[in-house]
């Protein structure tokens, strides 16, 4: 079949519940696709007034994902470069804040020359628009854009609008893909349909119609159910896609391709399929391997506030950080169990620090605000005094700062501006322009955002880390000029304080090292203890796990994830001479039960 038409579109609609993984199949779809040879781009749409995600709560919403511009997004966002192996821009999230802010602002500089400003034509025609600009700047031949929310919700209702014009302009185009849940409720042990139905329906009372649904469940649906869905949905059966809860999300693409899920797509768009690429061979690879990756199983704690909600513990917070970890725990041949560890508990002495002897490896995230942080601080202390490997993330690499300096250099009260900003010693400092912004209660897209060089000195982890790494050095390594033979790397910031320019020579003094630090020299970027007195002490300002990729896991990741590795099988060693061969096997099994 040739190919008809123009640009081609496909919009991934969610029904009857939220969180089913509607991003995920997005990604999956998208690196189908590509397997496939089309360039594909993917737009994530969230129907909220908010004009980013960066003000918003991650208990509630989930991680706040960084783009390199610095935009603020939806975690989605980060499921999308890590399937599309690829950075993002701002043409590729849209927000309903950012469509009316855009046409009330032009509507007050007069760019509707005089008309009634209204949500249909405006708003709508806004929307189509960005859609087009998306595929455009993107060059692509396949746009992926996801309307966030379910079927049914008022707020994306002007987004399907949209969508339908967009189907009504060019009919051969554009597909409509609902992604919809199919419970199987305990008491009748049978998975219902009836919702899907509804939701096809609702879509419908819009004026758009169901291509593909792609049916999630706990379980496989079978032959009867999936013609049931067919019929009252007007829709051929094989466009009905199981997809079952599965282990790894990174099997996802695969199993879409197993159901011939591509091809479906392509005949609905009216594109023939094109050649196979060795990188879906390279992803088939990467996705066994995670999960099926040694059973030599690392425990790694992660010690954050932004767990629970409600009666729930959710780790969306720390997606990205999550990922990260799973990508190079596979490149460091382990396996690694997660374990989330409130920081508050050590506060409330829930739980003893002591309990940290059981962990390889020690996590602290970035966070905001004073709720856990002297506990934070504490696990830190625990985590250097013990050989524990540590890595902290943006606020953990200040906290790990502050505990330096209180600990070691006996700087009592050390602390952060963000907490007290009138403290005697503030080892973390808000930066000038920051101040000004604070001042006018100015706070959203406001902080130090996006991507920002670094150089890397010698003789340190992170300069033996980047340094191995050609995949996140080469290229823009040759183009940038190197500053005191250092390495230049770039990484994605999030954050409003830095550490005080007035301590960096004590604290050096005192041993801790900044690996990292901005080309001028003032701004400190990764901070580490050299491996003669820890195995692994490193912070970074930024936040690595924002470029950390399935084919390309972060280096400072798998260098963290070798060390807890190492810290393991020494453990092991350390009780082999202490109690002697046969006494190893049970010594070891208590050690790490939990
Ligand atoms: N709260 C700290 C700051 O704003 C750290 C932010 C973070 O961890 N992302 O500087």
């Amino acid at each position: 079949m040739k190919k008809i038409g123009g640009h081609k579109y496909i919009f991934i609609i969610g029904g009857v519940m939220s969180g089913v993984g509607k991003g995920v199949a997005s990604s999956s779809l998208g690196t189908l696709l590509s397997a496939k040879g089309f360039r594909v781009n993917l737009v994530k749409v969230d129907p909220y007034l908010n004009v980013d995600a960066g003000t918003m709560n991650p208990t509630e919403h989930g991680e706040v994902f960084v783009l390199n511009s610095g935009l603020e997004t939806d975690q989605d966002m980060g499921n999308y470069e890590r399937f599309l192996g690829r950075d993002l821009t701002n043409d590729d999230y849209i927000t309903s804040g950012m469509i009316y802010k855009h046409v009330i602002e032009k509507e007050r500089a007069l760019g509707y020359g005089g008309k009634c400003v209204e949500a249909i034509p405006h708003i709508r025609d806004e929307i189509v628009g960005r859609f087009e600009h998306s595929a455009r700047t993107n060059k692509s031949d396949i746009s992926i854009l996801e309307i966030g929310g379910t079927v049914g919700d008022y707020q994306n209702v002007m987004f399907i609008e949209a969508a339908r014009v967009l189907k009504m302009r060019h009919p051969d185009d554009v597909i409509f893909i609902m992604v919809s849940y199919l419970p199987t409720p305990g008491k009748l042990g049978e998975m219902k349909t009836r919702p899907t139905q509804h939701a096809v329906q609702q879509l419908a009372s819009y004026g758009v119609n169901t291509d593909i649904i792609i049916a999630r469940a706990e379980t496989a649906l079978d032959d009867r159910r999936k013609a049931k869905i067919a019929v009252a949905c007007n829709i051929h059966t094989k466009c009905v896609i199981s997809a079952p809860d599965i282990e790894s999300i990174y099997d996802v693409p695969i199993n879409f391709d197993q159901d011939h899920l591509g091809n479906i797509v392509l005949e609905a768009l009216h594109i023939s399929p094109r050649k196979t690429t060795d990188e879906f061979k390279t992803w088939k690879k990467m996705a066994r391997g995670i999960k099926n990756s040694s059973n030599n199983q690392i425990d790694i704690a992660i010690v954050g506030k932004y767990f629970n909600t409600g009666d729930f513990t959710l780790t969306d917070a720390y997606l990205s950080v999550l990922e990260a970890i799973k990508f190079s725990a596979y490149a460091a041949g382990v396996k690694a169990v997660i374990h989330t560890v409130n920081a508050r508990d050590f506060e409330k002495g829930k739980i003893n620090y002591s309990s940290l002897d059981t962990y390889h490896g020690i996590i602290v995230p970035g966070g905001f605000g004073e709720t856990g942080i002297e506990g934070k601080i504490n696990v830190i202390r625990y985590a250097r005094e013990r050989g524990i490997p540590y890595f902290g993330l943006c606020y953990g690499m200040q906290l790990m700062t502050i505990e330096y300096a209180r600990t070691v250099l006996g700087l009592k009260g050390a602390t952060t501006a963000e907490i007290n900003p009138l403290a005697t010693h503030l080892l973390i400092d808000i930066m000038p322009e920051q101040k000004k912004k604070i001042a006018e209660v100015n706070y959203g897209g406001s902080m130090r955002l996006g991507l920002y060089t670094a150089s890397i000195f010698k003789d340190t982890i992170a300069y033996e880390a980047y340094g191995a790494d050609k995949k996140f050095t080469g290229k823009k390594n040759k183009k940038s000029k190197t500053l005191n033979n250092s390495l230049q790397i770039e990484e994605r910031h999030r954050h409003r304080y830095e550490v005080n320019h007035e301590y960096v020579e004590q604290l050096e003094e005192a041993g801790l090292i900044f690996s990292g630090k901005s080309p001028d020299g003032m701004l400190m970027e990764i901070a580490e203890l050299p491996r003669s007195k820890h195995p692994f002490f490193v912070g970074t300002q930024f936040h690595p796990e924002f470029l950390a990729r399935p084919l390309a896991p972060h280096p400072l990741f798998t260098a963290f994830m070798k060390a807890a590795k190492k810290r393991k099988s020494q453990q092991s060693v350390s009780i082999l001479e202490k109690d002697g061969p046969e006494e190893v096997l049970t010594t070891y099994t208590l050690a790490y039960k939990k």
